[in-house]
């Protein structure tokens, strides 16, 4: 038997959703939808949703088990505490909430409710990352010491609420904490450091370029970075261990691992011409000394998320998003705009 979902605001990711869920109808099935906007509702109506014109109605209906809450960011809060005090088990869209506060007051309701809450981060199921995380589980670049994660586009924040501070626009509500999510499930430590640079180019009222610096509590260095304005990309990652160093360019993973190998690298005599000038620090290392791989292989499924809330909800599975893993990142969302706006960096355990 299908959990029945019924998706609160049918527009970019509702329905993408909507097309996501219908592939594993075995696990889940969407059977409804209410949009404030009657428009965007009768589009998931001609897709064979019940369409609800109000919330209420929705939350009334019997039939659903799971809330799926896809709406701008400032209503989270209030439709999970609505949809949990409805009876219903609840997936938000990330960012959860717009700040670690209101999280407590959802997770507090999904307690007494024995509901089950989580987050939509789907992209801790992205091959990109997956990789990474492969790569520092089987230690193949020793330790690591300092991460680098980007994400970077040219064509600034879409002309939505994106835009909007009172709506939880700006990038590090909206790619910032996938990549901060992904970071602090793959560092296994608390953050005990963080420092923003929070930059407005082209959208005055909200952050559309930013800098994260993160500390982790087991000596690991982290940098994430999202631009709307860089017309020449960096890599999307960029790890630097005690073994080796592993980049990923771009969203197909090319990329590749260098380390250094059992041959012993010498320090030359004298002075080092190289093209960086009279240098030994930064003369290439003797190529005898080092050795290329390639990235490990991953099989990754987005559609996975769904599948372990379902399993969670039937007592299957052990939960993979908790809430308590989506507190940290929002103390850390709330760190960075502390950060940003004081010019300091904000020191804790997160
Ligand atoms: P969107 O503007 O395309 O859709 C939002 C929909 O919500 C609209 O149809 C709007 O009419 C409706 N809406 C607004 N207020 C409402 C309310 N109070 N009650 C019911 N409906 C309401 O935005 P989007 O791109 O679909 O983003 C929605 C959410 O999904 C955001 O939280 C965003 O951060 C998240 N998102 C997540 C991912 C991801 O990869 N996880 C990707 C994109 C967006």
């Amino acid at each position: 038997m299908s959990l029945k979902v019924g998706i609160v605001g049918y527009g970019g990711m509702g329905s993408f959703h909507h097309s996501q869920i219908s592939s594993i109808n075995e696990v889940m099935e969407v059977i409804a939808c209410y949009d404030i906007n009657p428009q965007k509702g009768k589009e998931g109506e001609g897709k064979g949703l019940k369409r609800y014109e109000q919330l209420d109605a929705l939350l009334a209906d019997k039939n659903i088990d799971i809330i799926l809450i896809a709406t701008p960011n400032n209503f989270h809060k209030d439709i999970s505490i609505q949809a949990l005090k409805a009876g219903k088990h609840v997936i938000c869209e990330k960012p959860v909430t717009m700040n670690a506060k209101e999280l407590e007051e959802i997770i507090n309701v999904a307690e007494k409710q024995n509901s089950i809450f989580s987050v939509h981060q789907n992209r801790r199921w992205d091959r990109d990352f997956r990789i990474v995380k492969k790569a520092i589980e089987n230690a193949i670049i020793g330790t690591p010491f300092y991460i680098e994660s980007r994400v970077q586009g040219s064509r600034g924040v879409p002309g939505d609420w994106r835009c909007v501070k009172e709506a939880g626009g700006g990038m590090l509500y909206d790619w910032g904490i996938h990549l901060l999510d992904q970071m602090m499930w793959l560092v296994d430590s608390p953050v005990v450091e963080v420092y923003a640079h929070l930059l407005s180019v082209k959208f005055p009222e909200v952050d559309d370029n930013f800098k994260l610096m993160l500390r982790f509590k087991n000596g690991i260095s982290a940098l994430i970075e999202v631009d709307t304005y860089t017309f020449i990309n960096l890599p999307r990652w960029h790890v630097s261990g005690d073994a080796g160093t592993l980049v990923i360019n771009d969203w197909d993973c090319n990329g590749k691992i260098v380390k250094a190998n059992t041959i012993e690298f010498k320090w030359e005599e004298g002075i080092v011409y190289t093209s960086a000038g009279p240098t030994k620090t930064m003369a290439p290392r003797p190529i005898e000394t080092i050795t290329e791989e390639e990235l490990p292989q991953v099989q990754t499924d987005c559609r996975d998320y769904y599948r372990n809330f379902a399993g969670a909800v039937l007592g299957e599975q052990e939960l993979k998003v908790t809430p308590l893993q989506a507190l940290r990142v929002m103390q850390v969302i709330d760190a960075a705009f502390y950060s940003a706006e004081n010019g300091v960096s904000v020191k804790g355990e997160f």
